[in-house]
């Protein structure tokens, strides 16, 4: 499996800017749209995803709302499988199942189509965001994709926050891989 060289980890590392005290004191906010922007980072990043991934047998790529729909989508057309959103309450239309979280900053919900993953039972499924802080909304996720009877093979996050206990957590759930971790 190709490995991150130390440019490359620099390269995104310095793309990701720390927004101190936002959304509220105290919080060091990972602001990935400096990596968006930066056409470098951004290609050296997803050219690493599809390389790790390509492999995988995956059928669908998963994304957590809202940023990991960014990373999900350009990835789900790397790999030539389907895109599906994970969405926050109460945005998608069709009939759905949900599943409540707690994150680093609030309490939440997200819900999934009933049908996202296809008739067949045993779609092999990435589940992305940027990044996993408490684990908690990974977790959801990975819990909402294995009961619509798809299987979660892995969490990918462009950022692991190490200092919380969310990666060795959800760790107990599915696999976890990390680009980079803080
Ligand atoms: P958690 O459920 O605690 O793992 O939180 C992960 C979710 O909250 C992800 O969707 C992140 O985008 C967002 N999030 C939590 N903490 C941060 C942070 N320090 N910087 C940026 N996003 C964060």
């Amino acid at each position: 499996m190709l490995k991150l060289s130390q440019t490359e980890k620099h390269i995104i590392e310095n793309s990701i800017r720390d927004i101190k005290d936002f959304p509220k004191p105290g919080i060091i906010f990972k602001d990935i749209t400096t990596l968006l922007n930066d056409k470098e980072a951004y290609g050296v990043l997803m050219n690493h995803l599809y390389q790790r991934y390509k492999e995988y047998g995956l059928d669908y790529v998963a994304g957590i709302d809202a940023r990991g729909f960014i990373f999900g989508a350009a990835l789900a057309q790397m790999l030539g499988v389907g895109f599906v959103p994970i969405r926050k309450k109460g945005k998608l239309p069709y009939t759905t199942i949900s599943e409540k979280y707690s994150l680093e900053y609030g309490v939440d919900e997200i819900e999934v189509h009933i049908d996202a993953f296809g008739k067949d039972k045993g779609a092999r499924v990435l589940v992305i965001d940027d990044l996993i802080a408490t684990g908690g909304t990974a977790g959801a996720a990975a819990t909402l994709v294995n009961q619509t009877g798809a299987n979660c093979v892995e969490c990918c996050f462009v950022i692991g926050l190490t200092f919380l206990d969310g990666i060795k957590n959800l760790e107990q759930k599915t696999q976890v891989y990390s680009v980079i971790e803080v």
